[in-house]
This record gives structure tokens, C-alpha cells and sequence, in this order.
């Protein structure tokens, strides 16, 4: 590999030491992974779809939430062509829990670009993979090693932090240079057989070589070839520049509810932050009862009755909201674009409404129980 794309790893070995720490680890493993792959529904399979679905389901969300989200999602959609088609309200509940929606559209769109240019055929390349919608560096590594045994490596954060343990390498692991450099240094290293290695290193950093906390290391295959275990330096690495502040953004949330026990839902719009969703009405802002009043009056509802409800919090990745909450019973709630007013059964069965809310949809659950509906 390039010795100035190695540098920007900035570890102490030279570029010939690390090539053969990567080359004795990569035998290890493989090794490893043979006899101790753990038991995974998308491991029984070759069908490039499933193990792409997988790879997607697991980008931010842990092996066992995953499971039956997997079971489910392909049982209702088994291929590409049914995932082109699939009806966007359905994709949204096979969806619902598992967060990071976009993901979910992007993977119907990539099913449509590949029915469309590909006869809906899976590509078979990484270079093919990247230029599906949403599929980026370490899913097309993924997919191309583990369906097609390319030999092409997949590096996502686990496989940074083994990798920067591995060489004690002090280079920030959250830059795109890092790991354009794990990229070329695994690339030029691993094994031919490159779907083993590349889960093998998902399985040592889920099980072995631990995110937080101390890793496993007498239990680790790599325990010899590792720079930071012989230097007892394994929790300075990885290395990572701190991340900008979250921002923090108050809102209010509206659960405006007829008297019939219909309840107002409306739709996000199609781009940004949880695009596409059902939410209940809120605004930006801590609004006070007169403020909150005066705000439905002005959409020309009026409240029979107006009940402050509990706060409640939800991060996403840049943003964190706190919320405050009104329940408002009213008599008539007239419609405006992209609203519907739902019962509690249609709310829960039809509209798919983000975790963020979770709080809220309690408050609603706990009203309808109580009525008994
Ligand atoms: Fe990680 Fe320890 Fe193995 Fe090094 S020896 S790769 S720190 S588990």
C-alpha cells in the first residue's frame, strides 16, 4: 500500500511491521472464525438480498433487536421485486422500533434502481454496490465479500477500533483519511477468503475487542499480534476527536383528540429528519397553556378541555428534543393538508409514528385502555 495513505494512521510500527501484524491477524482470525462464527439467520444464506437487508438492519441497532426484524421483513418482502413494489405505509411498519428510517426508503430505492438497470439482478461488484441509493463504502464491502467472495474489506467502527488496537495507531478514527488507510491496509493484507475475515472482525469487535469498558483480550485470537494489548494500552485506542455539541431543541407536542376518540396525525414532509412519518402536531418551543391555546385558535381549534402533560426527551445523532405536551379535547378539528384524524386502533395499526414520541403515544394508549377500546 501507499506509505503517505499508511502515515495518517500515525502508528509507531513502520508500514512493513503493520503489513505483517494485518497478515498474521487476518490468518488468525479466519481461523477463529471458523470454529467460533456465531449462530446468525443471514449467515445460513448466500442470498445477496437477505445478507443486504441484514447488513442495513445492523448499521446502528444490535445483533439480537435485529433478529426478528430480519424474519419479519423478509418474510413480508422474500426479494428485490417485492421490495420495489411494497406499499410505502407497509415498508414503514415492518420498519417501526428499529429507528434511522431513511435507511428503510434508501433500500427501497436501491430495489428500484437495481428492477430498473439491473433486470432486478443484485450487482455483484463493490464498485456495482456503491452506486445503488444509500449503499456506501462498508454495506458494499460487505455484501460483494460476504454473497460474492470479492476480496474487498468492510470497515465500520468495529473494525476501526480493532484495527487501531491492533497497531496502537493514534490516527483520529472518525476521519475519512484513517479510514481510507484501514481500507488500503486490510485491502493489500487480508485473506482471500474475504466474507470470513470481515465477519470474523465483526465478531471480535461485538464480542471480544469491546467498545466500552475493558476488552477481552486473553480470550482474543489476535492477543499476539496486538501493539496496544503488549503495551497495556488497549482502552487509549481508538483514538477519536470529540464530537461538536449536540443541539438542543424544545418543542411542544399536541395530542388534539375529538370527543369520537379520533386523534390528529400529521404527515412529516418527504425530506430531512424523519421524512415521511406520521408525528402528532408539535411546534418549536416551550409554549405556555395561553401561548398553546392561542396557537390551536389560530388553526380554528378550540379546546372543550386543555391538560398539561408530562416532558419527555429523544436524541438523534446531532440533534437532542425536549418536549412538553398538551392533551386538547375538543368538539370539531378541521383538516389541513397532510393531516388525517385516526382512532387509537387505525394510529397503531396504520401510521408508523417515530419512537420520539413514544411518551405521547403512552399517554394515548393509557386513555384508550381505559375506555376499553
Ligand atoms: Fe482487542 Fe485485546 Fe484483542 Fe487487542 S488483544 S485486538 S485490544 S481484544
Amino acid at each position: 500500500m501507499d506509505q503517505t495513505v499508511y502515515q495518517k494512521l500515525l502508528s509507531p510500527l513502520s508500514l512493513e511491521e503493520a503489513e505483517g501484524r494485518i497478515r498474521k491477524a487476518g490468518a488468525a482470525l479466519t481461523t477463529w472464525y471458523k470454529a467460533a462464527a456465531r449462530d446468525l439467520p443471514w449467515r445460513r444464506t448466500k442470498d445477496p438480498y437477505a445478507i443486504w437487508v441484514s447488513e442495513v438492519m445492523l448499521q446502528q441497532t444490535r445483533v439480537e433487536t435485529v433478529i426478528p426484524y430480519y424474519r419479519r421483513f423478509l418474510s413480508a418482502l422474500p426479494d428485490i421485486k417485492a421490495l420495489a413494489e411494497a406499499d410505502e405505509m407497509q415498508l414503514h411498519k415492518l420498519w417501526e422500533g428499529l429507528g434511522y428510517y431513511s435507511r428503510v426508503r434508501n433500500l427501497q430505492r436501491a430495489a428500484r434502481q437495481i428492477m430498473a438497470d439491473y433486470g432486478g439482478v443484485m450487482p455483484q461488484s463493490r464498485d456495482a454496490l456503491l452506486s445503488l441509493c444509500g449503499i456506501g463504502s462498508y454495506t458494499a464491502g460487505a455484501v460483494a465479500s460476504i454473497a460474492f467472495g470479492e476480496r474487498t474489506p468492510a470497515v465500520d467502527g468495529n473494525v476501526l477500533r480493532v484495527v487501531s488496537r491492533l497497531l496502537a495507531a493514534e490516527g483520529d478514527i472518525l476521519s475519512p483519511s484513517v479510514r481510507k488507510g484501514v481500507e488500503a491496509l486490510l485491502l493489500s493484507q487480508m485473506p482471500d477468503d474475504a466474507g470470513s475475515f470481515n465477519q470474523a472482525v465483526m465478531d471480535l469487535g461485538a464480542g471480544v475487542c469491546l467498545p466500552n469498558g475493558a476488552p477481552e483480550c486473553a480470550a482474543c485470537p489476535v492477543c499476539d499480534c496486538c501493539l496496544a494489548a503488549q503495551r497495556g494500552q488497549q482502552l487509549a485506542f481508538p483514538v477519536k476527536a470529540p464530537k461538536a455539541k449536540r443541539r438542543i431543541e424544545e418543542r411542544t407536542v399536541f395530542l388534539i383528540r375529538t370527543a369520537a376518540g379520533e386523534t390528529l396525525l400529521r404527515r412529516r414532509p418527504e425530506e430531512g429528519l424523519l421524512a415521511g412519518l406520521w408525528e402528532f402536531p408539535n411546534e418549536e418551543g416551550r409554549l405556555g397553556r395561553e401561548e398553546a391555546a392561542a396557537l390551536l385558535a389560530g388553526r380554528g381549534i378550540r379546546p372543550q378541555k386543555l391538560q398539561t402533560l408530562g416532558k419527555s426527551k429523544h436524541i438523534f445523532t446531532h440533534l437532542e428534543w425536549q418536549m412538553a405536551g398538551y392533551l386538547a379535547i375538543c368538539g370539531d378539528v378541521p383538516l389541513q393538508p397532510g393531516e388525517v384524524l385516526a382512532t387509537d386502533r387505525e394510529r397503531r395499526q396504520a401510521y408508523t409514528i417515530p419512537s420520539a414520541f413514544d411518551a405521547y403515544k403512552q399517554v394515548l394508549d393509557s386513555i384508550a385502555k381505559e375506555k376499553g377500546i
